[in-house]
C-alpha cells in the first residue's frame, strides 16, 4: 500500500457484518465481493470485526494521517451539518484516537466512516439527528489553540 491510497474505515455502534453463503465469507457489502450474490447478516457475532476496525484505524490510518501531518500533539476537529439544527463548529483535541473517538461518538446509534486520501482525513458521522451525514475534517493545532 502506498500514502496516496485511499482508505476507508467505517465503525458503527451495531455491528454490520454480513455474511455469503456461498463464499463463505464475511463482509459488510449488501453484494458479495467475490461473486455478487446477495448477502445477508450474520446470525451471530462476536464484536471482532469492531475490534479489528479499530485496531486499523488506531494502528495504521490514525498514525499515517499524523506523520502526513508532521506528528501534530493536538487537532483542530472541524464539523458540519451537526445535530438535528446542521450546526457548524471546531474543538481542539489531543492528538489521539481516543480524544477523537470521544469527541465524535455518543450513546445511541451511530456511524463513522474515516476516510483517509493523502494527508487528508475526513469523518462523516451518521446517526438519527444526522441522516444526511454530519463531515468532520483535521487539522493540525498548536498548544496555544488548545489552552485557548
Ligand atoms: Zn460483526
Ligand atoms: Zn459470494
Amino acid at each position: 500500500m502506498t500514502t496516496q491510497q485511499l482508505m476507508k474505515v467505517e465503525l458503527s455502534s451495531d455491528c454490520e457484518c454480513r455474511f455469503c453463503t456461498d463464499c463463505a465469507l464475511i463482509q459488510e457489502e449488501s453484494e458479495c465481493n467475490d461473486c455478487g450474490k446477495e448477502t445477508s447478516f450474520v446470525d451471530y457475532c462476536d464484536g471482532d470485526c469492531y475490534l479489528y476496525k479499530v485496531e486499523e484505524l488506531e494502528d495504521y490510518i490514525i498514525p499515517q494521517f499524523m506523520t502526513a501531518n508532521g506528528d501534530p500533539s493536538y487537532l483542530r476537529l472541524e464539523g458540519r451539518r451537526m445535530g438535528w439544527q446542521a450546526r457548524s463548529g471546531y474543538k481542539v483535541i489531543e492528538a489521539t484516537y481516543t480524544a477523537l473517538r470521544d469527541s465524535l461518538i455518543f450513546s445511541g446509534e451511530w456511524r463513522l466512516v474515516f476516510t483517509l486520501s493523502g494527508k487528508d482525513l475526513t469523518i462523516t458521522r451518521y446517526s438519527h439527528d444526522e441522516p444526511m451525514g454530519a463531515t468532520f475534517t483535521l487539522t493540525p493545532a498548536t498548544e496555544e489553540d488548545y489552552n485557548a
